[in-house]
């Protein structure tokens, strides 16, 4: 297959504004120039071979602009703390990239606060330690879902008390469920907990439509977006827009929902150096203490009082990840250029191509639902009839140079439910990112027709 982007050219109107801010032509190959060190050699079993990389739900390699600003700043970053104008430069563009966070997730720039972290899993962490402050008396109800990764269920499970929404038998979400938890504990529940997007079939959840339900029953909504934010454009707070238009859903503006607190990781958005990014209210953020104490978070010490600074520093202490914000940055501006018409589209044609391959092939056994994709992001979740997934998985990487994912993929409770009444160990998982090409998957579609010679 040849694949030519078209050209887009969209209008959005802003208070009237009209401000035209896609106009690219963009090839595959040109979103494959967009990424470094996709083909590292590998010693495989037929030679050392060119690797190709399918898991990009677990880190994403960087993209070139984001190396080139690194190395622009590198030698500066030291120079932090210190009154120099590199210091101050600096110390800026560690500030500004909150502002292009916030911009890039359509978060509420007055309201909002974000807040650096090491990954999705940490912001996890931090929100629910601020959920058990906010209500100490009792262990605050949360509803998560049987789709969840592990981080997005092990610190309400341990730290709160835990609800799980279950999935349809094609793996999606089921809103059904959702609604009569709600109805089930009405006004008991504190939050609801849900994947943006999931990390073993790529269903793209309908956040807006959960966020209403949610605060209908006065609870809160967090997303976890570390599968979402990369493939699609999120709107966590937009009310200038008079209309959200994605692909799934059309959302009139007055139906529009908040999303409360929003998390993800900088190494799945292609920038390295691992910082995430709690993002949500920062007058709830300002009322409880961090998870976290140390130098840098303080207004004032005594041995008598301590007074802390206001949200995000307070949740901050020690030394800051200032490359790693100006490598997220960078990697946010990056996408933005490219566009996500550009990148949703391509990244559909990727996974339709495959699975309509997988198809051909007797003895695969695809999961989940494919022949309406629209609300997946390009993830794959397969087994083959009769093998074992580890071998499977093996068998790509040291004869083809495949990297993949097998096994639980981190979301344990998800892929047990897929998986439920066969013998396999888990699943084989391919995940694209936006410079990945047909060509590459062709090899992969090659190694199992000859495995199942
Ligand atoms: N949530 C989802 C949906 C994920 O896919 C992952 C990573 N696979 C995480 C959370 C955790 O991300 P991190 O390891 O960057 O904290």
């Amino acid at each position: 297959m040849s694949y030519s982007l078209n050209i887009y050219k969209m209008i959005l109107i802003i208070n009237g504004d009209y401000m035209p801010i896609v106009d690219y032509s963009f090839t595959a190959n040109q979103l494959r120039q967009l990424v470094m060190d996709t083909h590292s050699l590998i010693p495989t079993g037929e030679g050392t071979l060119n690797s190709i990389y399918f898991d990009n739900a677990a880190t994403t390699p960087p993209f070139a602009s984001v190396i080139n600003e690194i190395n622009k700043y590198t030698p500066w970053y030291k120079y932090v703390s210190k009154k120099s104008i590199k210091a101050k430069l600096i110390s800026a563009m560690y500030e500004e990239s909150r502002k292009s966070i916030k911009r890039f997730v359509n978060a509420d720039m007055e309201n909002d606060t974000v807040i650096y972290t090491k990954n999705t899993t940490e912001a996890i962490n931090i929100l629910s330690d601020v959920l058990t402050q906010q209500y100490p008396d009792t262990k605050p109800l949360v509803i998560t879902t049987y789709m969840e990764h592990m981080s997005d269920y092990l610190p309400w499970k341990f730290r709160c008390s835990c609800e799980l929404v279950n999935v349809t038998q094609d793996g999606r979400l089921s809103m059904e469920d959702l609604e009569n938890k709600l109805k089930k504990y009405a006004g008991k529940v504190k939050l609801v907990a849900v994947a943006g997007a999931n990390n073993v079939i790529g269903y793209v959840n309908p956040i807006h439509e959960i966020a209403e339900l949610a605060h209908k029953h006065g609870a809160k909504i967090f997303v976890d977006a570390a599968q979402l934010i990369q493939h699609r454009r999120i709107y966590m707070n937009s009310p200038k827009l008079s209309a959200i238009q994605t692909d799934e859903y059309t959302y009139p503006a007055n139906e529009i929902q908040k999303i409360d607190y929003l998390a993800f990781s900088a190494h799945k958005t292609y920038a390295p150096f691992f910082t995430g990014a709690l993002i949500g209210d920062k007058t709830v953020l300002n009322q409880v203490n961090p998870f976290c104490f140390g130098a840098g978070i303080t207004e004032s010490v005594t041995t008598e009082s301590v007074v802390l600074k206001e949200s995000p520093v307070r949740y901050e202490a020690g030394s800051n990840n200032i490359l790693g914000a100006i490598a997220l940055a960078t990697a946010i501006q990056t996408i933005e250029q490219t566009g996500f018409n550009i990148i949703q589209e391509y990244e559909a044609s990727l996974l339709t191509y495959t699975i309509n391959q997988l198809k051909q092939i007797p003895d695969v056994i695809l999961y989940g639902d494919t022949n309406n994709t629209k609300d997946r992001i390009p993830i794959i979740s397969f087994n083959i009839r009769n093998m074992d997934t580890e071998e499977v998985a093996d068998y790509l990487l040291d004869n083809f140079g495949l990297i993949i994912k097998h096994g639980l993929c981190g979301s344990d409770l998800y892929v047990k439910k897929l998986i439920e009444g066969s013998t396999f160990s888990g699943v084989v998982r391919l995940s694209f990112g936006l410079y990945n090409q047909t060509y590459e998957i062709d090899r992969v579609i090659t190694a199992l027709s000859k495995l199942l010679l």
